[in-house]
């Protein structure tokens, strides 16, 4: 396991309100996932507290929506300096709350300001256009125009991530912002505020609460003053987000679960292809909504691949789990893979020791009824099985309601365009595993959910095409 940075000085959250830090009434225990033991606190917001966030972001969105486009990338851009300079001490409170090894965390605070920059770039490029007209003397326009308060509710995998995938290309368009980040890793979040408000965004633009996400949720999507909703997490809360967006006329992007196949052809390099699945598997203790999942190898080359994925795999050090519900769950999903017929190849089993820790695990020989190989396992576990000809393949890959990456090696092109046409996912991506490039889109389809972060397209969905006609008189 990875040595975790304890941070010493880990600091308790406070909400963040009409450009002031507040304390609210409640607090609620942050866990540390390497020790199992509180670490800090954040802290609860009231209605009231609520009902203010509101009102704030609201004169935050109009007083952020008539800033010119170059004001607002000046402060993107002094935040993203203002990350990469703290990146160290962010890092190792991710580290605390989070369980990931403190060098991922910091590669997630400084990637967090990459992102900031881009869409600081974005921001200056959201251009109009003006529509060839059918009647002498009159101009049609479309004008790009914020669509107002947003509601960004994130998760617990990248505590500083989450959230500036929201807020970035929202502060983008011009929109202000609420964010409720998970209750699991308030310090991330609060960091990314602070660095945003340091760099001078005005008050109101951006405000974070904490409290029970269902409460918060209904209450702030039902709130005539938010306009957008965007939500990333679970396929079911998914569902309850995008219910209550719908009953309430909000947009709403939603970036949910996957369950990503990686289809290893015959004409692969078996162990080039195992030693990048190892990396890409267990990066976040495979916490990740793109984590390849179902790894469908030609039979052919099953047998080296394997064995060379479990060579890679014992040079990988992991992080805890984020709690012990997760371990719980993981732990549950391997040994009923095993009764079904799976065989394990590594791992398995979690450790009788502190904290929320479960071993990096390879199931080979995976039958497709065991329930690893529809639920989305969202930890450190990957599951083997076997094809003959790719329509089998593609078959297996796209046989589940999920569709967000899906990922395939093979060194024939033709097979390559076949999958990158083939493969229902949101992500295709051949012979790599990439990453998640802030000018890239992000997002899924089926019940991966619908919008999507980052690219162009990520600011596209902060904005409403205002369409004015303007006559001679
Ligand atoms: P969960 O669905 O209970 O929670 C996921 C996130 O949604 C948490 O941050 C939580 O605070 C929030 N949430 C929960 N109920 C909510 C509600 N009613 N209103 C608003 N927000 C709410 O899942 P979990 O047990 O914390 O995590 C496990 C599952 O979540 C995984 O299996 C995975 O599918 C999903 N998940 C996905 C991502 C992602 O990046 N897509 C990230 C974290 C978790």
């Amino acid at each position: 396991m990875a040595p975790v940075e304890i941070a010493e000085d880990y600091p308790d959250t406070l909400l963040f309100i009409g450009g002031s830090w507040r304390s609210g009434t409640a607090r609620i225990e942050v866990i540390g996932p390497s020790t199992g033991e509180v670490i800090g606190y954040c802290a609860k917001a009231t209605i009231s507290d609520l009902d203010d966030a509101v009102t704030a972001s609201i004169s935050g969105f109009h007083i952020w929506s008539a800033t010119s486009a170059h004001d607002r990338a000046v402060v993107l851009r002094r935040a993203a300096d203002i990350l990469d300079s703290r990146a160290k001490l962010i890092g190792s409170q991710i580290s605390a709350e989070q369980g990931k090894p403190f060098h991922e965390a910091v590669g997630e605070v400084l990637y967090s300001a990459e992102v900031l920059r881009w869409n600081a770039g974005e921001a200056e490029r959201i251009y109009g256009r003006v529509i060839p007209c059918r009647q002498s003397g009159e101009r049609l326009m479309v004008l790009p125009t914020p669509v107002g308060p947003v509601l960004a509710l994130t998760p617990w995998n990248f505590p500083i991530y989450q959230p500036v995938a929201k807020i970035a290309p929202a502060l983008a368009a011009g929109c202000s912002v609420i964010v409720k980040p998970a209750e699991e890793t308030p310090a991330g979040a609060a960091a990314l505020i602070r660095a945003l408000h340091d760099a001078g965004l005005p008050a109101g633009t951006i405000n974070m609460v904490f409290g029970n996400p269902d409460e918060i949720s209904s209450y702030l999507i039902a709130s005539p003053g938010i306009r957008k909703v965007s939500f990333t997490g679970s396929v079911a809360i998914g569902r309850l987000i995008g219910a209550r967006a719908g009953q309430a006329l909000k947009k709403a992007t939603l970036e949910l679960g996957g369950h990503a196949p990686v289809i290893v052809c015959p004409d692969a390099d078996p162990v080039l292809t195992a030693q990048l699945s190892a990396a890409h598997k267990f990066r976040n203790a495979g916490q990740v909504c793109v984590s390849a999942s179902r790894f469908i190898v030609h039979h052919s080359i099953a047998e080296e691949f394997t064995t060379a994925f479990v060579e890679a795999t014992k040079l990988q050090a992991i992080g805890p789990l984020i709690n012990a519900r997760r371990v719980a769950a993981i732990d549950e999903l391997v040994d009923e893979a095993v009764k079904a017929g799976a065989k394990l190849a590594h791992g398995g089993h979690k450790r009788p020791q502190v904290g929320f820790h479960y071993p990096p695990t390879i199931l080979c020989d995976v039958p497709p009824s065991a329930r690893i190989m529809q639920e989305e396992p969202f930890g450190p576990v990957a599951a083997i099985c076997t094809f003959d000809d790719l329509d089998e393949a593609l078959t297996i890959a796209n046989g589940l309601p999920f569709g967000l990456a899906a990922y395939a090696f093979t060194d024939s092109s033709e097979a390559a365009e076949l999958l990158i046409n083939g493969l229902q996912a949101g992500i295709v991506q051949v012979n790599s595993f990439g990453l998640a490039y802030p000018e890239a889109p992000f997002g899924g389809i089926k019940d991966s959910g619908f919008g999507s972060e980052n690219g162009i397209e990520g600011v596209q969905g902060y904005l409403h095409p205002k369409y004015a006609a303007l006559a001679r008189p």
